[in-house]
């Protein structure tokens, strides 16, 4: 195994936990391809179908480079155990899948990934699974939508695209007096700003293709937290099969050894864009939750290291306002990923929100003007350069 590394700092835990190097005494770790692993004989193999052996028998159940990967995410959010898959969506389906029966009752924060909302709203009816919903401003009422036969409460935070922040205390607190199961979406922050395990969560749940890959190449997926209900996602999806692939395994576990360096750059960029959009004069109201106007700004200061990558904005002038905005940007992407090196724009009205009547985007905070960026690790003045020109056209 060579050194063990005292896992202690975030840093070295990203970088130095690594798979046991092979003969060849590689620096990096390779990528292994294949499907399957071999058996020293009939002895070895019952062992290992009985469990008796832990070890990599088939690349649905596990492989190695799945296994680096999640144990440094494990590492990083102070968890017992984790698990990979192929997808964000993946990651979330199935452990809700694995750990739900019929009947049961789920207490869900409105603002949710849209794929995720679809999922509590379409797909688990199909099997008399029922979601409530609680809105960002609303916590208070979690409580009265409690029933007896709720088993988990679930939210992101900061939330998209609207960028407000949950109290992750608030949520553990509520957690044990009900004896809950508590889920956090902790994608937009990564583990680098916030550990929701540290304020009770269960299970932490990630989209390893916006900040972990960070570079717009891969997807893939996480859930890391209690070893026990780890245990039950396993046995599930090793039978149904939304395993990662080892490459974007291999990817992902790359990309992580640059993430504090990368998150640390982007929140400083989105830091900087969100001052600069406070103070134009094309811009209704800014969210950025390390902002002093954020009405969470306290909250955000408690559970965040720094404030994300993502700023939004109202600009002036609504629907036409923002798709002019988006037509005059010259480097800014226009694309549905987050977290990436470039930085992004999108419009949730005219786009992603578009099927949602005005009530129903204003329950989720999206105003016909509002702006999300994903801000980027250009140079500083360029981003502000392009966006500056874009709202001067709008
Ligand atoms: C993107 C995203 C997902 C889904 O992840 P995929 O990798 O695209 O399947 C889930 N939750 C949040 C908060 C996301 O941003």
């Amino acid at each position: 195994m060579g050194r063990k590394y005292s896992q202690k700092k975030f840093e070295t835990d990203a970088i130095r936990r690594q798979l046991k190097k092979t003969d060849f005494l590689e620096h990096s770790v390779p990528l292994y391809i294949t499907s399957s692993f071999v058996f020293e004989d009939s002895e070895d193999m019952r062992a290992s179908f009985t469990e008796e052996k832990q070890r990599n028998i088939y690349s649905r159940f596990s492989n190695p480079n799945t296994s680096e990967f999640v144990d440094k995410i494990v590492a990083m959010e102070g968890a017992e155990a984790g698990l990979t898959f192929a997808t964000g969506m993946a990651a979330v389906f199935s452990t809700f899948a694995a750990l739900l029966n019929s009947g049961d009752h789920i207490v869900s924060c409105q603002s949710v990934f849209g794929s995720t909302h679809t999922i509590f709203t379409k797909i688990f009816p199909k099997w008399n699974i029922s979601t409530s919903y609680f809105k960002v401003n609303e916590t208070d009422k979690i409580e009265s939508l409690i029933q007896p036969n709720t088993k988990i409460l679930y939210s992101e935070t900061p939330t998209n695209p609207s960028v407000d922040i949950i109290d992750l205390e608030e949520l553990g607190r509520i957690r044990k007096r009900h004896n809950l199961i508590l889920i956090i979406d902790n994608c937009f922050a990564t583990p680098y700003l916030q550990k929701p395990i540290e304020f009770g969560t269960d299970l932490v749940i990630h989209s390893a293709t916006k900040l972990i890959d960070g570079q717009g190449r891969v997807l893939g997926g996480v859930t890391v937290g209690r070893e026990d209900l780890i245990r039950e996602i396993y046995l599930f999806s090793r039978n149904t099969g939304p395993s990662l692939s080892p490459f974007n395994a291999w990817i992902l576990s790359k990309s992580l050894e640059t993430l504090a360096i990368r998150v640390d750059k982007h929140c400083e960029n989105a830091m900087q864009i969100a001052t600069f959009l406070e103070a134009h004069p094309s811009t209704n109201m800014v969210r950025y939750p390390f902002l002093n106007s954020h009405p969470k700004y306290q909250i955000a200061k408690k559970q965040m290291k720094l404030g994300g990558v993502i700023v939004a904005f109202e600009i002036k002038g609504g629907i036409q306002a923002g798709r002019n905005f988006l037509n005059a940007l010259k480097m800014c992407s226009l694309s549905a990923n987050l977290g990436d090196t470039r930085t992004i724009v999108t419009h949730p009205a005219s786009t992603t929100h578009s099927k949602l009547d005005l009530q129903e985007r204003l329950d989720a905070d999206i105003t016909d003007g509002l702006v999300r960026i994903s801000v980027g690790i250009e140079d500083i003045e360029d981003i502000k350069a392009d966006i500056d020109q874009a709202l001067k056209c709008s």
